[in-house]
C-alpha cells in the first residue's frame, strides 16, 4: 500500500459514484462514456494521450463475424511450420518461450473442438449488437458516420488455404454469420482493385462487416465527447492502490492519489501487474502486431480485404491504405522486428501490384490477449467495487462499445444484457469442489 499524497478534488460535484478508469484506450474510453451517461463522475487516467496504445494502429474492422477463436485445431496443425519462420504470420520469439509457456499451454487447451464451440458461442453473444452499441456514442460525439458498412472480403490464393479455413467457415455459419463464397471472377466484380484474379482460388465475402473510417480518430472523438460532458482525462501512470476496509479506495500515480468509489482496470496488455496488486493473477499476454500505412496509395480497394493465409488485412481508412496484422508472441519489452512490416507490403503487392511504400509509416502494437480469445469483463474476484475490462485480443475495437455497456452495468450493480460468466477474471483458476 502506498503513502498518501495529494488528493484529487476536481470532478467531485454531483452525487453519482466517483469512478476511476485506468486506461484511455478504446475500451477504457467507451466504459468511461457509458458510466458518465448514467451520472457517474468519471476520471480516466493514462500515461499516454487517449488511443495511443493498441487502439492507435489497429485495422479498423468492426464486424460481428469474429466468432472463431484464434486457437483452433486448424491453427495447431499449421503451428510447427509457422514457428520455424520468424517472418511467418504467427511467430514466437524463442527467448520468450519460458515466460510464455503457461499461456501457450492454455492456448493449446483452448483449441480442443468442444472448447472452440463453447468459446465461439460466448463470442457470438458478446458480438451480437456490438456495431449498434457504437451508435449512441458516435451520435452524441457529433460523428454519426464514422462506421462504413461495406462488408469485407477474405481472399484465398491456394486451394489448401481455403480447405484449411473450411471449418472456420462452418463455425461462422453455425453462429449465424452471413457469408458468400466467391470464385475469381466474382471477386473481381466485387473488388475491382484486385489485380490478376487468376492468383485467387476463392474468396469469401462478409456483407455485414463495417470498418471505422479512422480508428484512432474514433477514440479521440469519443474522448473529446467525454471531456465536453465534464469527464476528466489525466496523463498519469497508475503504480499502486490504497486498499481500505471496504476494498480499493484510491489509485496512486507518480503525481498523487485519486480516491474513488468504483474502479475500472482497462489498461490493455499492461493490465496484469495492476490486477496482481489487487490479488488476482490473469494469464494475459500480448500478441504483437504490425502495420504499414500508405498515406497516398497507388490503389485503394473499396472494401477491406484480408487473408488468413498471410494473417493480413488491407483497410482503406481515411488516412490512406493500412496494411497490417500478423501475430508475434514476444512480450511487452522486445523491440519491434520491422522486417515483419516489410513482409506485409510484399504480400499486399501480390494483390495490388502497383503499391509502393514511398510515403508510409510503420507501427507495432500490443494486442492484449487471453489464451482462450475471450476478454476479461468481470468484477475483481476479491473486490466488489472493482471491474476488469481487458484482454480483447484481435477484437478490442469491435467489442469496445459493447464492453462499455457491460462495464457500466457491472459497476452500477445491474445485470448486463450479456451473461458475463464466460468472461470472468478467475476462469482459469482451479476451483475447489463445492462443500456439502
Ligand atoms: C495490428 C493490429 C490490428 C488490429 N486490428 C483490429 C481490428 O481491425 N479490429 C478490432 O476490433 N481490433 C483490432 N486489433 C485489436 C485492438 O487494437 C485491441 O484489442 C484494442 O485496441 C485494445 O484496446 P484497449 O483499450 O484494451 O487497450 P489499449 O488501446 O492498448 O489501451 C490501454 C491503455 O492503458 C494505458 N495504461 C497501461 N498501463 C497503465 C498504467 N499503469 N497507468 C496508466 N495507463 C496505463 C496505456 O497507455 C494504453 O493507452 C488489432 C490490434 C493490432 C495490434
Amino acid at each position: 500500500m502506498a503513502r498518501q499524497g495529494r488528493t484529487s478534488q476536481d470532478n467531485d460535484t454531483g452525487d453519482g459514484p466517483r469512478v476511476v478508469v485506468v486506461g484511455a484506450g478504446v475500451v477504457g474510453i467507451c466504459a468511461a462514456l457509458q458510466l458518465q451517461r448514467e451520472g457517474a463522475r468519471v476520471t480516466v487516467l493514462d500515461r499516454q494521450a487517449p488511443g495511443e496504445g493498441a487502439s492507435y494502429g489497429n485495422m479498423s474492422i468492426i464486424g460481428e463475424d469474429s466468432v472463431v477463436p484464434i486457437a483452433t485445431p486448424g491453427v495447431l496443425k499449421q503451428l510447427p511450420r509457422m514457428l520455424m519462420d520468424p517472418l511467418s504470420p504467427l511467430a514466437i520469439r524463442w527467448s520468450y518461450v519460458p515466460q510464455l509457456f503457461p499461456w501457450l499451454w492454455r492456448f493449446l487447451k483452448a483449441a480442443r473442438p468442444a472448447e472452440v464451440e463453447r468459446i465461439s458461442k460466448a463470442l457470438a453473444d458478446l458480438l451480437d449488437g456490438a456495431i449498434d452499441a457504437f451508435k449512441p456514442l458516435l451520435e452524441e460525439a457529433g460523428e454519426p458516420d464514422m462506421l462504413r458498412r461495406t462488408g469485407w472480403l477474405c481472399v484465398y490464393e491456394t486451394e489448401r488455404g481455403f480447405r484449411a479455413y473450411r471449418r472456420s467457415l462452418e463455425l461462422q455459419r453455425r453462429r449465424g454469420v452471413r457469408v458468400d463464397v466467391l470464385d475469381g471472377g466474382e471477386l473481381r466484380q466485387l473488388e475491382p482493385a484486385l489485380g490478376d484474379t487468376d492468383r485467387f482460388h476463392k474468396g469469401v465475402y462478409y456483407p455485414d462487416v463495417c470498418y471505422a473510417s479512422d480508428n484512432y480518430k474514433l477514440v479521440r472523438v469519443l474522448a473529446r465527447s467525454f471531456r465536453q460532458r465534464g469527464g476528466r482525462i489525466l496523463r498519469e501512470e497508475v503504480g499502486d492502490f490504497e486498499i481500505g476496509p471496504e476494498g480499493p479506495s484510491a489509485v496512486v500515480t507518480q503525481k498523487g492519489r485519486h480516491a474513488f468509489d468504483r474502479l475500472v482496470i482497462a489498461a490493455g496488455a499492461w493490465s496484469r501487474p495492476l490486477t496482481r496488486k489487487l490479488g488476482c493473477d490473469v494469464p494475459l499476454e500480448t500478441e504483437r502486431g504490425y502495420h504499414l500505412t500508405l498515406n497516398d496509395p497507388e490503389t485503394r480497394p473499396r472494401t477491406p480485404v484480408f487473408s488468413t493465409e498471410h494473417g493480413m488485412v488491407c483497410t482503406p481508412i481515411d488516412a490512406g491504405l493500412r496494411i497490417g496484422g500478423t501475430v508475434e508472441l514476444g512480450g511487452l519489452e522486445a523491440p519491434p522486428d520491422w522486417r515483419r512490416a516489410d513482409v506485409l507490403l510484399r504480400n499486399a503487392q501480390r494483390w495490388f501490384p502497383d503499391l509502393t511504400d514511398r510515403d508510409s509509416s510503420r507501427w507495432m502494437g500490443h494486442r492484449p490477449s487471453m489464451p482462450d480469445s475471450m476478454p476479461v469483463i468481470s468484477r475483481a474476484p476479491h473486490f466488489h467495487n472493482t471491474v476488469f475490462a481487458f484482454g480483447h485480443g484481435h477484437c478490442g475495437l469491435m467489442l469496445s462499445a459493447r464492453t462499455g455497456e457491460m462495464v457500466r452495468d457491472l459497476v452500477l450493480d445491474r445485470d448486463p444484457a450479456v451473461d458475463p460468466t464466460p468472461f470472468r477474471a478467475d476462469r482459469f483458476q482451479a476451483r475447489r469442489p463445492d462443500r456439502a
